[in-house]
């Protein structure tokens, strides 16, 4: 009988953790259910008149081991190098070489996105986008219910790679005991909220770093990243800034007007970097996210225990590390 698997969400840990599926189980049907237009999740990129840029996770870290051989392998189709160190600043804003001098930082040309693109591409699964699982349920075999009030299933196994809360939220009153008590202590786990402005400007900056990290989170901004310092992303004579807040200041002004928190992180980008013209960007975006980074994580036992009756989680809050290396780490 062919295995029919059901992944729910396709961040880089339910893609990568999809394409070993792919791999492992060729005769598998899996589906995967991913409520956004796009995939990979928090590593998310835009497109705009020409320019490519990434407002969530700035690029992939070189951590070694198998995430790198795989992206430096396989998956290094359109994979370039972030050119150029990342400097730091304290909570005056001034500014310190960094040591992280040498370090390598990936992303794709056209966008960090090509990643769970790749992954997926090779597992063979029927990718679903634009649909949100709203509802998880045991009856001899797991189904699901997507937004659109569709059923699907059965399937001999589930792997959910939502944030915690989101996957809490599913694996609550689902008819397994065991999925129902993972789902109780996913909701346990607490995030930090971000968000990211990203201003543009018609002129190109000489400055002697890619980005510049805040290093004592006493800080409104926590992280000033440049998109032109990524092969493909900006054209010759433009400039990109990411400007990515504090936890504090991200919860303390999540519900108030974005073009204000654009002009206050604009200001703020200004003074760091020394450059006036910054604080009046030609054009903007923003996000705000809810679930950032995790700060937390689960114990094995609830883990374990819903894994044998065929749920599974993956993701950035089970590897214990809220980066994407760990996340595409922890799904392979
Ligand atoms: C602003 C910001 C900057 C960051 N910078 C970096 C960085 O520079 N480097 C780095 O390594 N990491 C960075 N990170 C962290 C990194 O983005 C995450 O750790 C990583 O992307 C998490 O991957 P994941 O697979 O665990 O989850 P996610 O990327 O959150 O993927 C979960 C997926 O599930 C989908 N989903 C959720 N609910 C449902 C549902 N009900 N039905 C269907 N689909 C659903 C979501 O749409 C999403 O695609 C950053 C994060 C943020 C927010």
């Amino acid at each position: 009988m062919t295995a029919k698997l059901g992944v729910v969400g396709a961040g880089g840990g339910g893609a990568a953790a999809t394409s070993v599926l792919g791999s492992a189980l060729p005769s598998a049907e899996i589906t995967v259910f991913e409520k956004s237009r796009g995939v990979c999740g928090r590593a998310a990129a835009r497109r705009r008149n020409g320019i490519v840029y990434e407002y969530g996770a700035n690029y992939l870290s070189d951590a070694g081991g198998r995430v790198s051989e795989l992206v430096t392998g396989e998956l290094d189709d359109r994979l370039v190098e972030v050119d150029g160190p990342v400097w730091t600043f304290n909570a005056d804003g001034e500014i310190s070489r960094g040591g992280s001098d040498g370090e390598r930082r990936w992303t794709y040309e056209d966008g960090i996105t090509r990643l769970a693109k790749h992954l997926l591409g090779r597992s063979g699964a029927v990718v679903n986008r634009e649909t949100r699982v709203v509802d998880i349920n045991y009856e001899d075999d797991w189904r699901l219910t997507t937004a659109d009030g569709e059923e699907h299933g059965p399937f001999g196994a589930l792997l959910l790679n939502p944030p915690a809360p989101q996957t809490a939220d599913l694996l609550s009153e689902t008819g397994r005991a065991s999925a129902d008590r993972l789902g109780e202590a996913a909701q346990e786990v607490e995030y930090h909220t971000g968000w990211t402005a990203v201003l543009g400007y018609d002129f190109a900056l000489d400055l002697p770093y890619y980005g510049l990290a805040n290093v004592d989170g006493e800080h409104p901004v926590s992280w000033i990243g440049r998109e032109e310092k990524k092969p493909g992303h900006v054209p010759a004579r433009r400039s990109v800034l990411i400007v990515q807040a504090s936890p504090e200041w991200a919860s303390a002004r999540y519900e108030d007007a974005p073009e204000e928190n654009v002009t206050d992180l604009a200001e703020h980008a200004a003074r760091i970097v020394g450059d006036r013209r910054l604080a009046t960007p030609d054009w903007t975006d923003h996000q705000g996210w809810r679930y950032a980074f995790a700060a937390g994580s689960v114990d094995d036992e609830p883990l374990g225990e819903a894994a044998q009756d065929g749920i599974y989680v993956t993701g950035d809050w089970v590897a214990e590390e809220s980066r994407l290396d760990a996340a595409i780490r922890h799904g392979l």
